[in-house]
C-alpha cells in the first residue's frame, strides 16, 4: 500500500519556498521591529496592489478582522446582522460579541453560499422582531464568492451594507472584480489550513473607505488617537506580527500559481467524478481558490464512504457536520423565515477531499479512484 495523502500540504510547499521565508524570518529576529516593524507596512500594500483594496488593515487574525469592521460601525444591541448558518463560528461570534442579534440564513444547494430569498425572510425576521437590519455578511464558502451583485441589490433596498467574508476565498474573483475590493469591506484569515496562510494566526480587512480605515486603524491599537496617550475608543490589542508579515510577502509572490494549481487539480476532480458524484462546479464569471473541495453525498452513507477512504490512504474531511443555528451557543438566536433547511441538510450530505497546490496527478488519481471503488461498492450493495 502506498503513502497516505496529505488533506493539506504545507511541507511541499515549504520546499518549494526553499530558505526564502527562514530568511525573512531571521531578517525580523535581527532587525527587532516585533511589533508593526517595517514588514508589516511592505505586506499591506502588497495586498492592495493583489486585490485591488485602496486600504489593507492587518490584524491578529480573521474573526478580530470581522469584529473591527462591526465595532468602526458602532454596531449594537438594537442591530441585527445577517449571516449564513452553514459557515465556521467566527462569522456569527463577532455579532455575538457587539451586543446585537446574528440572524441566521439559508445557503443554496449549489454553490453552498447565501440564498437571496433566505435573507430577504431574515430581513423581515429582524423587522418583526423588532430589530435593526444594519448588516449582511456573505461568506464566500470553500473558497467561491457568493452572489455579491444580488445580496448588494438587497442592501440597498433595506438600507444595510455588506461586509464580505473572505476567510476562505482570499485570491478568488467575482465577474471580473477580485475579492476584496467589493462591499463596505472584505475581510480574510491567514490561519495556516488557509489558501494565504502564514506561520501561526493573520488577518487582514479591505476597505475603499478612507474613513472606515482610519477608525480600524485606531480600534486595532487599543482606539488610539493622533496622541498616542489619548485613546479616543474602545479598541482592541489587534496587530498582525511582524514575523507573520514577512512570511506572508514571501508567500504572496507565489500564491498566483498556487492558485493556478489549486483551479487544476479541482477541473481533473470535476472531470473524473461528475458522472458519478454531485461535484462543485463553479458558477460562469467566478473563479474559485478551491478552500475546500467538497462533495455532496446525498444518498449514500458518507461515514462508510469516509472509511472506506481512509482504509484506501486518502483523508477526508466534513465541514461543516452542524449549521451553527443546531450549535449550542447560537440555538437561542432567530432563524430567517421558517427555517434553514438547505443548511441542515447539507451538514449531513457534505465531504471534503484533499485539497492543495501540490497535489500530483498520481495523487489525485488514487483520491478520484477511491472515491469511485467507494460509491460502487455502496451502490451494488443498494442493487443487492
Ligand atoms: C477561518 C475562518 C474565519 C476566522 O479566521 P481566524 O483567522 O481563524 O480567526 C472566519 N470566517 C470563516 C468563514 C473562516 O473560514
Amino acid at each position: 500500500m502506498s503513502d497516505p495523502i496529505a488533506f493539506i500540504d504545507l511541507a511541499a510547499q515549504r520546499e518549494r519556498l526553499g530558505s526564502r521565508v527562514d530568511e525573512a524570518i531571521l531578517r525580523v529576529v535581527n532587525h527587532g521591529g516585533y511589533i508593526m516593524g517595517p514588514e508589516v507596512k511592505t505586506l499591506e500594500a502588497d495586498l492592495s496592489a493583489f486585490c485591488g483594496a485602496k486600504h489593507t488593515i492587518s490584524c491578529a487574525n480573521g474573526t478580530d478582522a470581522l469584529g473591527f469592521v462591526l465595532m468602526a460601525k458602532g454596531v449594537k444591541e438594537c442591530d441585527a446582522v445577517l449571516c449564513p448558518s452553514f459557515t465556521f463560528a467566527a462569522t456569527a461570534e463577532v455579532v455575538a460579541w457587539t451586543g446585537a442579534t446574528p440572524i441566521f440564513i439559508d445557503v443554496r444547494e449549489d454553490t453552498f453560499n447565501l440564498d437571496i430569498a433566505s435573507l430577504e425572510a431574515g430581513v423581515k425576521t429582524a423587522r418583526k422582531l423588532g430589530l435593526n437590519p444594519v448588516a449582511v455578511i456573505p461568506v464566500d464558502l470553500f473558497g467561491l464568492p457568493a452572489d455579491y451583485d444580488a445580496i448588494e441589490a438587497v442592501c440597498e433596498r433595506e438600507g444595510m451594507w455588506m461586509l464580505c467574508d473572505a476567510a476562505q476565498s482570499f485570491g478568488a474573483s467575482y465577474k471580473g472584480h477580485k475579492v476584496g475590493s467589493m462591499g463596505l469591506a472584505t475581510t480574510t484569515s491567514f490561519f495556516p489550513a488557509k489558501p494565504l496562510g502564514c506561520y501561526g494566526d493573520g488577518g487582514a480587512v479591505f476597505t475603499n473607505d478612507d474613513e472606515l480605515a482610519a477608525v480600524m486603524r485606531s480600534i486595532r491599537v487599543h482606539g488610539q488617537g493622533s496622541d498616542k496617550y489619548d485613546n479616543v475608543r474602545i479598541g482592541m490589542n489587534g496587530r498582525l506580527d511582524t514575523m507573520q508579515a514577512a512570511v506572508l510577502i514571501e508567500k504572496l509572490k507565489i500564491f498566483p500559481s498556487e492558485i493556478e494549481a489549486r483551479d487544476k487539480v479541482a477541473k481533473r476532480y470535476n472531470a473524473h467524478l461528475r458522472d458519478i458524484a454531485v461535484v462543485p462546479e463553479t458558477p460562469e464569471g467566478y473563479t474559485s481558490v478551491w478552500a475546500q473541495y467538497t462533495l455532496r453525498m446525498a444518498g449514500f452513507d458518507r461515514e462508510q464512504f469516509q472509511a472506506d477512504l481512509k482504509a484506501a490512504g486518502v483523508p477526508t474531511a466534513v465541514y461543516y457536520p452542524k449549521p451553527l443555528h443546531q450549535q449550542t451557543a447560537y440555538k437561542g438566536y432567530p432563524v430567517a423565515g421558517n427555517g434553514l433547511p438547505v443548511s441542515e441538510r447539507l451538514a449531513l450530505e457534505v465531504v471534503s477531499l484533499p485539497m492543495h497546490p501540490y497535489l500530483t496527478e498520481a495523487v489525485q488519481d488514487r483520491v478520484i479512484a477511491a472515491v469511485k471503488d467507494a460509491m460502487v461498492k455502496q451502490r451494488r450493495a443498494a442493487a443487492e
